[in-house]
This record gives C-alpha cells, structure tokens and sequence, in this order.
C-alpha cells in the first residue's frame, strides 16, 4: 500500500515542497530511503523506528521504502521525520485514508516521540498556502509564527502520539492563547536624538538618509557622537509595512530566530557586526544554510562601526547584495540565495589619530592619512550616498545644556521621514521600489526632471567636479529625497547644492 504527505524544505528563505511517499510491500524486512538524501534525512528511520516503539507501534516485519521526491532535488534537514512518520502511519492503515488530505507535515521527532522545533516554519507556511493546503501540522513550538501566515489551519503538536489521537478523531486540539501576531504591538523605546548636542549637520543627514534609505557615511574624530547617533537612527526609520514584515520574519525563521513570543518582526532590522565578525558570520552558510547577518539586516539598517577596522575580505563581502540586494552562497550541493537589501551606516575615524584634517592636532602623515582611508575606497565608497562630516564637540556643546536644549529631536526628524515616505508611496506606487535610494537609472530619467536652471547648475557641477554618471545620479537621488521631506514638487537648486554638498566631502577625503 503506498501513502503520499506533503512536506517541504527550507532552500534559501524559501520553502520547496516535497512529496513523501511511503510504501509498504511483502518482502525482506528492511527500511529503505531514498531521493537525493544527506545524512541526516536518512537517519529519519532511526528516529521514526524508535519514536514509534515508544508510542507502543510495532512495525510489521515488511520491506518499507520511503520516497522524498522530487528525487533529482537535495533534502537536507530533519524536518521531514514528521511526515514520514505519518506517511508510514497511514501506508500500514493505522491512520483514516482520507486524514492527509490538502494537508502540510513538517516537524521532527525525538527518540521519545515529542515533536521538535525546525527552522523555517514561515516560509513553509507561506508555501503550503500558496499550494492551496488547508491544513499544516507543525512542531507546537513553531505554532505562533506559523498562525502569523493566516487563512491556513495550523495544528501545532507536541507528542507524535497526540497527533495520531488528532487524525484518528480521539482529540481535538483546542487552540490556545488568542493573542496572535496582529494583536502585539511594538513599544520599544528607542534612545532619543536630542540627547546629542552641536551636530544639527548630521541630524539632518540621518533623516535625510532614513526617509530616502540612502547608505550614510559619518566621518568625525572618536567621541563625536557618532555611535550614539547610529544607536539613535532606528528610531527614526519609516514604518515597515506588511509584505516587508512578512519577508524579513521568513529570514528570521529561516535563521531559527523567530521564537513563540515574537511570531513576526515588526519593526526595521539593525543589525551592528563586530568589527571581528568573520564573512560566514555576514553572508550566511552552513550545511543547511542559514541567513548570515548581512541578510538579518534586511529591509533594515547595517551598522559597520569603526568600518575600517573590518578586515578588507569581510568589506568585500558587501560588494554583491550592495549591488543585487540578495547575497549567494555557493556549495556542492547547490547554491542559494538570501534577501539582502539593507541600508548601509558606516562610521570611520577620518584618520588613525583621528584628528585629521586639523593641523594642530593629527600627528598623522599624509601617506597614513592616505593608507588608512583607502581602506575603504572602491566598491563600498562607490555605494554611500550621503557623506557626513561630523566635528570635535565645542566646550559649548558639551556644557550648559540642559535636556530639551539639544537641538532637533527623534519625533521632529521622525516626522519628517515620514512626510517623505507618504511621497515615495505615491511616486512607486506602481514599481516594486519603496524609497528613492532603490531608483535605478532608468527610474531617474523617468521620474527626475530637471527645470532649466536646476539643468544648467548640474551640466556645470558634473563638469567642474568630474562627475561620474554614477555619482551624477548619487547626487539626484539624494536631491529627490531633499525636496520629500520638503514636500516641494520639483527639486529646486537647493536641493540639489545640499546633495552636492554631501558629495564633496568624499572628494575631499578621497580624491
Ligand atoms: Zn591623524
């Protein structure tokens, strides 16, 4: 008698359905696997064999012989025991035939018969759905990120005993704590900006960068604020909107991040890598591979600190999602992808004193000057929109200020971000893009017209400062976010010098 269930693997942030198909035949007594399996799928029958002994379930001695098909596609993981467990159920009739139907297994199963958490529970949900499944019946440890997918029945189960009772109609699994994913808010409480006195420049610049998602690089010697001001920047983000949430959960599943308390991200990703972090650690791997940090970052804000200190290796890892927005990993069995469309923040010390370009204080040579900054020239320069230099803090600036006092604050910029955004929505509301920082060149040369004077002014900075067309278009992006949070329609020549502004510094560090 042969029994079909449908299971699925996590590839990527994605699920791809797989179909366990049990058989059980007069023969030699053996328990065959086959389809393409690594190890550790093979070692199901160890672990079903025993888990059924200790649900007191003797097998019969019969030639059994599971399929994972497709067979020409790699399984991995131990998500499909579950499954096979009850394909093997149903193969010997010890289940009602019709049980199964329209119906998504993925879990594994210990030696004493519990079911156990898996990795990527989101993205199979999201699959069975899409397939049309009614019902999925999953680890009770994956239960409330599975239910954050709606519009499928979740059965989330403990004991493979339990959801024998569930599918022979001796129990009915009663569905506990109503609080789903929707009903939580998100009320972390974010540092605020106007604890940060005397550089109004660089607030401007990180509402600028956060309404437009526009990569930020702060320049500025040690103790001016620029970690405290990162740390202040998630505060500010635009809202992350539903698909976006969606997305960035099934990276955290994917990653086995996502416990029973918080079934969905709610809120933009920061994610600030040691300086140490090695590029596994960024882009991701393993033998079932899992979303390095880079990816944990999408959607969000990477955060590199003291960025010339990562090693020139790690930086390069950047380079392709930089570029792409999704990350490769390449292995024997096949390669994958993950999502990686992050907004780069990047801090630096302007020189290895840090006290560059004041001549009274850096004791620095130009060619160390020179030798630490090109650290980070190529690729990853290539990429920062908007370039900020931040100043040694007056005596001033540090004294006399009471709280309240500091300049502008979170709400004021958050307000702004937001202005921004609800123009940005109008804008691409028919392309796949959300912020002005995602325009490609044919996107600018639709959407960005220039008035004759804005024309001119641009024709004659492309020219004087030896323009690329990249860093033509940098400079129009940043400008188009300028004049959102301004609510103009048009870019105006101030827009545009603000832009030109932020460019210049680079030229000055690096040219
Ligand atoms: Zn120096």
């Amino acid at each position: 008698m042969v029994s079909q269930v449908m299971s699925g693997g996590l590839f990527g942030v994605q699920c791809r359905t797989v179909r366990v198909e049990c058989d059980v035949s007069n023969g030699l007594p053996v328990f065959e696997m086959v389809g393409k399996l690594s190890n550790e799928v093979r070692e199901a029958a160890k672990r079903v064999r025993v888990a059924f002994r200790n649900e007191d379930i003797i097998l019969p001695p019969k030639r059994i012989t599971i399929n994972l098909a497709p067979a020409d596609e790699p399984k991995e993981g131990t998500g499909y025991d579950l499954a096979i467990a009850l394909g093997l159920l149903k193969a010997l009739d010890l289940l009602p035939q019709d049980c199964l139907e329209e119906c998504f297994v993925a879990g594994e199963l210990a030696l004493d018969g519990s079911v156990c958490r898996i990795r990527g529970v989101l993205p199979m949900v999201i699959k069975a759905r899409e397939c049309g499944m009614r019902t999925c019946i999953l680890p009770y440890e994956n239960l409330k990120e599975a239910e954050a997918v709606g519009e499928v029945n979740i059965l989330g189960v403990r004991t493979l005993g339990e959801i024998i009772a569930v599918l022979r109609g001796e129990k009915v699994l009663s569905s506990e704590g109503e609080q789903t994913a929707e009903s939580r808010s998100d009320d972390t409480v974010y540092p605020d900006f106007s604890d940060i006195h005397g550089q109004e420049g660089l607030k401007r610049a990180m509402t600028i960068a956060a309404a437009g998602f526009h990569n930020l690089l702060m320049i500025g010697p040690p103790g001016a604020g620029k970690t405290m001001a990162a740390k202040r920047l998630p505060g500010i983000l635009p809202p992350i909107g539903k698909e976006e949430s969606l997305e960035v959960s099934a990276v955290y599943s994917a990653a086995g991040l996502l416990d029973n308390g918080h079934c969905l991200i709610r809120k933009r990703p920061f994610v600030a890598p040691h300086h140490t972090a090695t590029v596994h650690s960024l882009a991701g791997g393993g033998r079932v591979p899992s979303p390095g940090l880079i990816s944990r970052a999408h959607k969000g804000v990477l955060f590199l600190d003291e960025a010339v200190h990562f090693n020139a290796q790690t930086l390069e890892v950047l380079r392709q999602p930089m570029e792409d927005k999704k990350i490769r990993i390449d292995r024997s069995t096949g390669g994958c992808e993950f999502p990686a469309d992050f907004m780069l923040l990047a801090a630096i010390n302007p020189c290895p004193c840090g006290n560059f370009p004041d001549p009274n204080l850096c004791r620095c040579t130009d060619e160390q000057v020179k030798k630490y900054l090109a650290k980070l020239s190529g690729p990853l320069l290539d990429r920062i929109d908007i370039c900020v230099e931040m100043n040694r803090l007056k005596s001033s600036d540090l004294n006399g200020h009471k709280s309240g006092d500091g300049g502008m604050d979170s709400a004021s910029m958050r307000e702004l971000v937001l202005k921004a955004r609800e123009k940005q929505k109008e804008r691409f509301k028919a392309l796949k893009i959300d912020f002005n920082a995602q325009m490609g060149s044919k996107d600018i040369e639709e959407m960005i017209v220039l008035d004759e004077k804005e024309r001119k002014f641009m024709e004659k900075a492309y020219e004087r400062m030896h323009l690329s067309i990249r860093s033509y278009h940098k400079i129009l992006r940043v400008a188009r976010t300028i004049a959102d949070i301004e609510g103009a329609e048009n870019i105006g020549l101030m827009h545009l010098q603000e832009a030109l502004c932020y460019r210049s510094i680079e030229e000055r560090y690096w040219k």
